[in-house]
């Protein structure tokens, strides 16, 4: 393979021609190579990583009347009454643990992880609001709910048991008795449409899906030293038995539901007869453009929800947007 910035922009998104790649930026809310973004890559906010450990800074930011909180219980955002995210000055945050999500425009944001639920606001997780926020709200949400999560599962030292007490402003936890550090994590799946020399791609029907109609891409996650590309091969020779020779990165999207990290994917399948595994895959088919066109049509197949990196693999091969959503 050739080197240098042409053969990044097809690794990165492909033929250009067919998949509507964006303009890489280098500015600091650039969201990937695919455009429009992926809903949860959008943000707007700079993360000011440097102020998390200027205590100084933090109090005094916490103080202006300007700063704005987001409300967070149990990694569930609170509502204003318009059914997006609530937005309060400091003094009418509630009690609990206090993060900084970063700046916008001139404004400080901030998450409280509130001890309580919030007493004049409804909670809705990350999933039920994600289509509907704006670039500044979808970045502050997905970086507050995955800080939410975090805290909310790690709460006790993993190498003594001892208590957790949170650092740099909510992007670390120290150990009170041995002073061992805990980072957020973030697990990488990969997602991944295959395609076949007829250019027809394969999607399959998952035995946990609730929906019995409903299809999507293959997807696996990567396991401890494997590499993103080992996932996607070993994934789809599991679950259906079908060999794959080239991979080819789509784009990546953050799922903090509770700490993962969607990593999209292309890739050419060099056999056709499918097996599925029985465990994951229920049933794995390969569709042509208009196959898979009535069959969303009719209802016959339903596919994945907008919000997903895989239902835009799928739209991004058929080349536009196909009906129906789970
Ligand atoms: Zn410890």
């Amino acid at each position: 393979m050739s080197s240098g910035p042409a053969a990044m922009w097809v690794l990165m998104g492909g033929d250009p021609a067919r998949r509507r790649v964006g303009r890489v930026s280098s500015s600091d809310s650039f969201a990937g190579p695919i455009d429009p973004p992926l809903a949860l890559s959008r943000h707007a906010h700079d993360r000011i990583g440097s102020q998390r450990v200027d205590e100084e800074w933090l109090a005094r930011a916490w103080e202006r009347a300007d700063t704005r909180v987001l409300l967070l219980h149990d990694a569930k955002v609170a509502l204003a009454g318009s059914g997006s995210p609530a937005y309060v000055a400091p003094a009418a945050a509630g009690r609990g643990e206090r993060v900084l999500l970063g700046e916008e425009s001139g404004t400080t944001y901030f998450a409280i992880l509130l001890d309580e639920p919030p007493p004049r606001h409804e909670l809705a997780t990350l999933r039920e609001i994600a289509m509907d926020l704006d670039d500044r709200d979808a970045g502050l949400l997905v970086h507050a709910v995955g800080l939410a999560h975090w805290r909310r599962t790690h709460r006790f030292c993993p190498r003594c048991g001892g208590t957790l007490r949170m650092g740099q402003a909510g992007h670390v936890l120290e150990c009170a008795s041995c002073g061992r550090s805990s980072f957020p994590r973030t697990d990488p799946a990969v997602i991944m449409l295959i395609t076949d020399d007829d250019d027809r791609a394969l999607l399959g029907r998952a035995v946990r899906y609730r929906h019995r109609r409903g299809f999507s891409t293959l997807a696996g996650f990567v396991e401890p030293g494997g590499s993103l590309e080992q996932a996607v091969v070993r994934g789809v020779a599991e679950e259906v038995g079908i060999e794959v020779d080239r991979v080819e990165y789509f784009g990546s999207q953050p799922w903090p539901l509770p700490a993962s990290l969607m990593v999209g994917f292309f890739g050419h399948a060099t056999t056709v007869d499918i097996e599925t595994d029985g465990d994951e895959i229920a049933e794995a088919r390969w569709f042509s453009r208009a196959e898979l066109q009535a069959a969303a049509a009719t209802g016959e197949v339903v596919l994945p929800g907008r919000v997903s990196i895989a239902r835009r693999l799928i739209e991004t091969w058929y080349g536009g947007e196909l009906p129906g959503s789970w």
